[in-house]
């Protein structure tokens, strides 16, 4: 059965939500072009005014917002309030390039818990739940998002942020914690750890993880289910929009539902900017429907993924979307051929290995070189030479067949490629650092 935390709008007819779209937009517009100087050149360039915009349908009109406009307007460019009126600042992990920083009223910070508490009670969360928050706390949102929902539900909130997995172990185990939430990096860390200290995935009271802030394939999600013996929900945001909780799962699994009341979401062909039909793949594209002080209009986003309506068995009604597999700048171009990281995990652990890897990327006489070192598991481990280099060439021809070139994979000894607490970092390009 279904719970809800905001039962009526996150299950409101498609016509209450287009209403609820069409009053705001109107009035954000407004707010945006009166207090955003930054913006308000856009528009005026582009020539459209706020009185163009009378529903949703044109948004259209308004001019993209781009990670670089955000670089450009460092740090208050983009405010749309005083400061007296802000509360907090938060600021991205800084995964690609110089960090942005994102300013919130009390009002923000409400509506972005809000959407954080609606994932905890669609991944089960009660105010009988210990839910164990070991995303990194400070400037970095996931921890601040997800304490902020855990105390909206009601829940009994461990605020750990994450690293020292020893005593996040000890917690887990004596306060009987039942929601964790963290990277799905770190989550499958802390479950190796468990093991190794001997427990099984039934001694720990866990029922359900909410993991995001990174790219995760339904390979490692199988994985962590079965370390940990739970149910994993995957949560997506960012924090220009807020931070996690802009798009959450529900039971179905089969893509996040996103806020559809404080969050517009569009799809576009990334190269042209065209708006893409519902089910297509593009560039996701975010307008803050309600947000106060840092009110980004068709901010793109750089995710790719697709959104669909198809009706969910949840019963909420805000459109779904899929994981994004990756940002357009993740994608790695080697020898003329895309490669997403994902691709090279779906591979590693539907070959039976851990998903403990590491991709590098280089350049030797001009041409583009992919390596990737992969971990043995203890029992995978063998004294002959031979059976690790079958085991390496039986790999590369798996990551053939699944990307259309062959990396030399390089099998590590277990435990020699270091452990995430965060967002993991996947990919060495040396090519960029010349
Ligand atoms: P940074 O850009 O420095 O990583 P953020 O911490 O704001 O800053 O991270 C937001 C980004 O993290 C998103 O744009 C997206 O690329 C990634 N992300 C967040 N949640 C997910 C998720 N559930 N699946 C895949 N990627 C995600
Ligand atoms: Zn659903």
């Amino acid at each position: 059965m279904s719970n809800y935390f905001q039962e009526e709008i996150e299950t409101a007819s498609r016509e209450k939500i287009v209403e609820i779209q069409n009053e705001k937009i109107v009035k954000q517009v407004k707010h945006v072009y009166e207090n955003v100087a930054y913006y308000r050149n856009l528009m005026d360039k582009q020539g459209v005014k706020p009185e163009d915009i009378k529903s949703i349908d044109d948004i259209k009109k308004l001019p993209f917002l781009t990670k670089a406009d955000l670089r450009d307007a460092y740090p208050y460019g983009l405010l749309g309030t005083d400061l007296k009126d802000c509360v907090r600042i938060q600021s991205t992990s800084g995964t690609t390039g110089r960090r942005v920083v994102a300013f919130y009223t009390q009002h923000d910070i409400d509506l972005w818990e809000e959407c954080c508490a609606r994932a905890i009670v669609a991944a089960g969360g009660t105010n009988e739940d210990v839910v164990q928050v070991c995303y990194g706390y400070g400037l970095f949102t996931g921890g601040p998002g997800l304490n902020g929902g855990s105390h909206k539900v009601g829940s009994l909130t461990l605020p750990m942020s994450s690293g020292n997995t020893e005593r996040q172990i000890q917690f887990m185990m004596d306060l009987q914690s039942t929601i964790l939430c963290c990277t799905p990096s770190y989550a499958a860390f802390i479950g190796e750890s468990l093991a190794e200290k001997g427990y099984k995935p039934e001694d720990n009271k866990l029922k359900a993880g909410i993991f995001g802030a990174e790219p995760w394939t339904e390979e490692m999600r199988k994985s962590i289910e079965k370390s940990l013996g739970i149910k994993a929900y995957d949560i997506y945001g960012l924090t220009e929009t807020s931070g996690p909780g802009v798009a959450f799962e529900c039971e179905e699994q089969t893509g996040m539902h996103i806020n559809e009341d404080h969050f517009y979401a569009e799809i576009i062909n990334p190269d042209t900017g065209e708006v893409l039909p519902e089910g297509e793949k593009g560039e996701l594209v975010f307008t803050s429907l309600d947000k106060e002080a840092f009110p980004l209009l068709r901010y793109r986003t750089r995710d790719i993924c697709v959104l669909s309506r198809k009706k969910c068995s949840c019963g909420r009604t805000h459109v779904k979307m899929t994981k994004p597999m990756g940002r357009s700048d993740d994608m790695m171009i080697i020898r003329g051929v895309n490669v997403f990281p994902s691709q090279i995990e779906t591979v590693l652990l539907n070959e039976g290995y851990a998903p403990n890897y590491q991709i590098l990327v280089d350049r030797k006489n001009n041409t583009d070189t992919l390596d990737v070192n992969v971990e043995l598991l203890p029992e995978q481990m063998s004294d002959k030479v031979s059976d690790i280099e079958a085991m390496e060439k039986k790999l590369e021809g798996a990551m053939r067949t699944m990307l259309g070139i062959g990396p030399k994979i390089h099998l590590v000894p277990p435990k020699s490629i270091t452990r995430s607490e965060g967002k993991a970092v996947r990919v060495i390009d040396k090519r960029k650092l010349v």
